[in-house]
């Protein structure tokens, strides 16, 4: 674990900086645009150990805690959104793998995640169901030392171009309440295992996709845990870092929006002075960049309560609502502020926008955020 005070967490920061300026920024609008899988920045994201950022250093990951990991979103997402997912939901699995898995299972797959050999995912959503995860019915039953697993998933990121999933299944569809039916299996691609991309409004470049597990057969040991009846606790544990991480990327995004926006309105001018002199852009201004440190701080108030493992749900739901509308406000402003230009495909104000709404979507809608934050509410504050 790396403290964001630390010389370390400078460095690896510095680091991740120099890769955005070196491999990021100069091909992201094309790539975007594209929709290209971007190989060299993956290839320079292994080099980097982006893939083992939050493993622990026992499976050759750098063991990064949240507070560190969260600035790393932030940046890389303030230079390209779509980057950071690929690396997010491996490291939610990876997490997921590590704090309930077996020895085994550990020890055969996250050395190899942690080196991105292996790119994996978690699939949750299915086609009839995504807030609502006890409706699932994608099903996995025991087969002598196997598990069959048999269903749909869909808007799996990294599911087309990684290779390992941790997918969440029914062991048992009677048992009620529901999730004492459900378990987390790991799944490496194999025959009866395929995958289609979606078409996306932003988040391009990175890969989501369905994926149709039909029968297939993984080792009884890729079952996440001890026993069947705990794959929901043990994923929604790994949303708490995960919402962490998407109020981290709504930072980025609202850090880009403005400091584009402080940018071009110093530059841009109209009735004989720079747009950032009329009170109407200042305005504007103000409000961005409050919220953008409103957001950090947030954030940066989750991640430490989550490394020092507290319960942050209601902290990590409050971060998660505040910095990712931060993100789809600010690309609002600053498609404003940019007048036409920012409706064209010559700048990036269009990629912000198209790329904001999705945190607001993903890791939990902020309407279950919502929902989150007043349940731990009333239950931290009983009467
Ligand atoms: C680009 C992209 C990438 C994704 N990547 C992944 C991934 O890697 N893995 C994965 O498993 N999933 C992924 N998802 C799916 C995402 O997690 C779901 O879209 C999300 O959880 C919402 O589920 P849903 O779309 O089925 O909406 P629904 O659950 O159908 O909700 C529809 C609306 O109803 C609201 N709602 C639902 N229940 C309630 C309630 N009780 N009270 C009030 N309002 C409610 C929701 O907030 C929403 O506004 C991805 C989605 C996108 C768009």
């Amino acid at each position: 674990m790396t403290d964001t005070n630390t010389e370390d967490a400078r460095l690896i920061l510095d680091s991740v900086d120099k890769f955005l300026d070196q491999h990021v920024r100069p091909v992201a609008r094309q790539l975007e645009q594209a929709d290209e899988y971007p190989e060299d920045i993956v290839t320079a994201m292994k080099e980097l150990g982006l893939f083992g950022a939050t493993i622990s250093q026992n499976y050759g990951g750098l063991g990064l805690n949240a507070s560190v990991y969260s600035q790393i979103v932030a940046r890389v997402s303030a230079a390209w959104m779509s980057i950071s997912g690929i690396f997010n939901s491996h490291l939610i699995m990876a997490a997921a793998i590590q704090r309930f898995g077996s020895d085994a299972l550990k020890e055969r797959i996250l050395p190899r995640m942690a080196t991105g050999e292996l790119r994996g995912g978690i699939a949750l959503t299915e086609p009839g169901c995504g807030t609502d995860l006890q409706a699932v019915i994608t099903r996995a039953w025991r087969d002598g030392d196997d598990y069959i697993i048999n269903g749909t998933k869909t808007w799996i990121t990294n599911s087309v171009e990684g290779n390992i999933l941790a997918v969440l299944v029914k062991t048992d569809p009677d048992v009620q309440p529901a999730h004492k039916g459900m378990s987390l299996i790991v799944a490496e691609r194999s025959a009866g295992y395929t995958t289609s991309k979606l078409k996306k409004l932003g988040y391009r470049g990175v890969d989501t996709g369905e994926v149709v597990l039909d029968h297939i057969r993984v080792p009884a040991e890729n079952l996440v845990g001890p026993a069947e009846g705990r794959g929901l606790q043990q994923i929604l544990a790994g949303l708490e870092l995960g919402r962490i991480n998407v109020a981290a990327r709504g930072v980025g995004v609202a850090t880009a929006c403005l400091d584009d926006s402080l940018a071009y309105s110093q530059v841009r001018e109209t009735f004989g002075q720079p747009i950032a002199n009329h009170q109407a852009i200042q305005l504007k201004l103000a409000d961005m960049a409050t919220r953008v440190e409103a957001a950090k701080l947030l954030v940066e108030r989750a991640a430490q309560a989550y490394d020092r493992g507290e319960r942050c749900d209601m902290e990590a739901g409050m971060a998660k609502l505040f910095a990712t509308e931060a993100a789809v406000e600010n690309s609002m402003e600053a498609m404003r502020i940019h007048g036409a230009y920012g409706y064209s495909k010559e700048y990036d104000i269009e990629r912000y926008y198209r790329d904001a709404p999705l945190l607001a979507i993903g890791e939990g809608t902020n309407e279950l955020q919502r929902i989150i934050i007043a349940r731990q509410l009333v239950a931290r504050n009983p009467v």
